[in-house]
């Protein structure tokens, strides 16, 4: 059972990105966010943006004026790259972004296609990007299987997302304790669970047909206000692969739909928990081969990097409290390379200093930047090619913690011992 893998990578870079976008502040009101949903006629939003952009003529700051006209366009030219929104919309955040105090704005712009389909259409013009509708996509989206199941009925149903989809209800026929005259105890007792046993068959059936058919289900999660539930989880009706993913069994007030609310309600909290369960495990791993000297272990930016590139490292661990840049400076004189490491300020000073920059080996002042990434891609990116699997971990537990706070923020669990 995993509620991670990779994913939890892509869904920590999509949160970075928007988180950046929030941070962003403009001079005045000036910066514009627009949300195209699917659907939308291309040609009706761009006159849309020339009315806004006939409206800004009023603005009586002529700098803010000009900004605001030239992110308009800006974002016109982009949006005309599109004949029609991708599948799951267009957002696009314009704006003079100041650099370095006032008077140093540049423009940026930034085109973003949601990894779910947007519902919103609109245009802003603020002193900030406007990003809250994107950051309900970057919550998790997989998908879990429910089931709420007590004597009476059961009901089936799948959580995406936030949405929520009931499959199939079924009842379950069991007649009640009280038995009509005539008939013996023993053979009341034998008929009801007769149809109990086949109300369990019945469900499991159409559960397995269901939940199988979900080609991402990541967990189940069973519920029910008696021990029903835990007489059809724990007897032979699921199938064997869906049990393992069976991730909680919980107890609700209701049953039918009322108590797949009552799931869904705890779904956060349960997903929450297991997740964190996983990173405890996978931060102790990494420990227990530092503390058996196994020679399985690496942490720290350098040391991680030289096993990454040696593709020895299995999995790698990352903070979410991991952030920088990292250059590549090649000399154009003698060709060495150097490999700087700091924050986005720092990478910043070393780019601005390049000309007064002396060479570690030749001396001479003529480095360039070969390249240049954010740590965690440049991370991920080395991981991807030796097929190491990448997770990030998050401050919630001791161990994301320690993590963050003892082992520089990034480890690794080795494939064999380095030495
Ligand atoms: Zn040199």
């Amino acid at each position: 059972m995993s509620v991670s893998s990779s994913d939890s990578v892509a869904r920590f870079r999509f949160r970075r990105t928007l988180e950046q976008l929030a941070n962003k502040a403009g001079r005045g009101t000036e910066l514009i966010s627009l949300y195209v949903p699917p659907g939308s006629r291309i040609h009706e939003v761009l006159a849309n943006l020339r009315e806004e952009g006939g409206t800004a003529v009023n603005i009586k700051s002529r700098t803010t004026r000009q900004n605001v006209q030239d992110a308009i366009e800006r974002v016109s030219q982009r949006l005309r790259l599109f004949k029609e929104p991708p599948p799951t919309g267009l957002v696009i955040f314009a704006g003079a972004i100041p650099q370095n105090g006032p008077g140093s704005e540049r423009m940026e712009i930034y085109t973003l296609i949601p990894p779910e389909p947007i519902t919103v259409g609109f245009y802003r013009c603020d002193s900030r990007f406007h990003v809250e509708p994107l950051l309900a996509l970057a919550a998790e989206k997989n998908s879990y299987g429910i089931i709420v199941i007590d004597g009476t009925e059961a009901v089936v149903a799948t959580l995406k997302g936030q949405r929520v989809e009931i499959q199939k209800t079924f009842t379950s026929g069991i007649p009640g304790k009280s038995r009509a005259g005539g008939q013996s105890a023993r053979r009341f007792e034998r008929i009801r669970e007769q149809v109990t046993n086949d109300y369990y068959v019945r469900v499991g059936q159409h559960f397995n047909d269901i939940m199988t058919k979900i080609p991402d289900l990541r967990g189940i999660i069973v519920g029910g206000p008696g021990p029903t539930k835990y007489n059809w989880a724990e007897g032979d009706y699921m199938n064997y692969m869906l049990k393992k993913k069976v991730l909680s069994i919980v107890d609700t007030s209701y049953s039918s739909e009322m108590g797949v609310e009552e799931v869904v309600e705890k779904s956060g909290e349960i997903l929450k928990g297991v997740r964190y369960q996983e990173e405890k495990q996978l931060v102790q791993k990494f420990l227990y081969e530092i503390g058996h000297e196994t020679g399985k272990s690496a942490f720290g930016e350098k040391n991680v990097q030289k096993y990454l590139e040696k593709g020895i490292v299995d999995t790698l661990l990352i903070s979410e409290k991991l952030e920088g840049q990292r250059l590549l400076l090649k000399c154009k004189n003698c060709g060495a390379v150097e490999e700087f490491r700091g924050t986005r300020f720092e990478a910043d000073a070393v780019k601005s200093s390049l000309t007064t920059r002396p060479c570690q080996k030749c001396g001479k002042t003529n480095l360039g930047v070969e390249e240049e990434s954010d740590i965690v891609d440049s991370f991920v990116d080395f991981a991807e090619k030796a097929g190491t699997r990448v997770e990030v971990i998050s401050e919630e537990t001791e161990e994301g913690r320690m993590l963050r706070d003892s082992f520089g923020k990034v480890a690794a669990v080795l494939r064999y011992p380095a030495n």
